[in-house]
């Protein structure tokens, strides 16, 4: 897991060398979600479209393997990084076996990591792709639905390789974030990244 002061060794990025930042494309605004939305607006995120010094690369790992409108999948059995290691599956709301295609979806997100050299990702917390703190242990319909801790597949691949991921709920890293890119901006300490949150400390920690 990336953490709050994994952020603060980014560089200061100028007008001529933007911040290279990947990010979940309906965190972006694109309409990839599973029904044809983008998922919802979050302010956190959408900011960071706005700076002159940043560079926002799109991208949706399950649009570009399964196309949009889809089904929503989960992972059964584990995490993303047991997706990648073939301990675990990601099965679609009507058990439909979407393994490959979203470890073949989180190789190219890692190729276009790569590619542009990113220095961070921004990703949608609670994706079976996307999720880097939260995702869903097996079917988000289930009576009971169930959360574990760890990473959606692709944000799996991406931390496997070395790179930066944080969600748009990691509000403490993203106001270091954004004191990286905006000289004047003065960090709220009191913000939260989602894993110091009451919810999570309650649900997982029993505290
Ligand atoms: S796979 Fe990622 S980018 Fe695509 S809709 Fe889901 S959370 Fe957003």
């Amino acid at each position: 897991m990336t953490n709050k002061n994994d952020i603060l060794s980014l560089r200061i990025p100028t007008k001529e060398n933007p911040l290279r930042i990947l990010m979940s494309a309906c965190l972006a605004g694109l309409t990839c979600g599973y029904d044809g939305t983008a998922n919802g607006e979050y302010p956190s995120a959408l900011k960071l479209l706005h700076y002159e010094n940043v560079k926002i690369i799109k991208f949706c790992p399950e649009e570009f393997s399964f196309g949009t409108p889809r089904e929503m999948c989960d992972i059964h059995g584990g995490t993303g990084f047991d997706v990648l290691n073939g301990k675990a599956k990601v099965l679609t709301e009507t058990g439909k076996d979407w393994t490959a295609g979203m470890v073949k979806a989180s190789e190219k997100m890692l190729e276009i990591a790569k590619n542009e050299g990113v220095e961070l990702a921004v990703m949608m917390d609670v994706s079976a792709a996307c999720g880097s703190q939260v995702i869903y242990s097996g079917n988000r319909f289930a009576e009971n639905k169930v959360y574990q801790i760890g990473a959606g597949v692709s944000a799996a691949q991406l931390l496997n390789n070395g790179f930066k991921v944080i969600s748009q709920r990691d509000f403490a890293s993203l106001e270091r974030l954004y004191s990286k890119i905006n000289p004047n901006h003065i960090i709220s300490e009191n913000l939260k990244d989602h894993h110091e949150t009451e919810w999570y400390k309650s649900y997982f920690m029993g505290l």
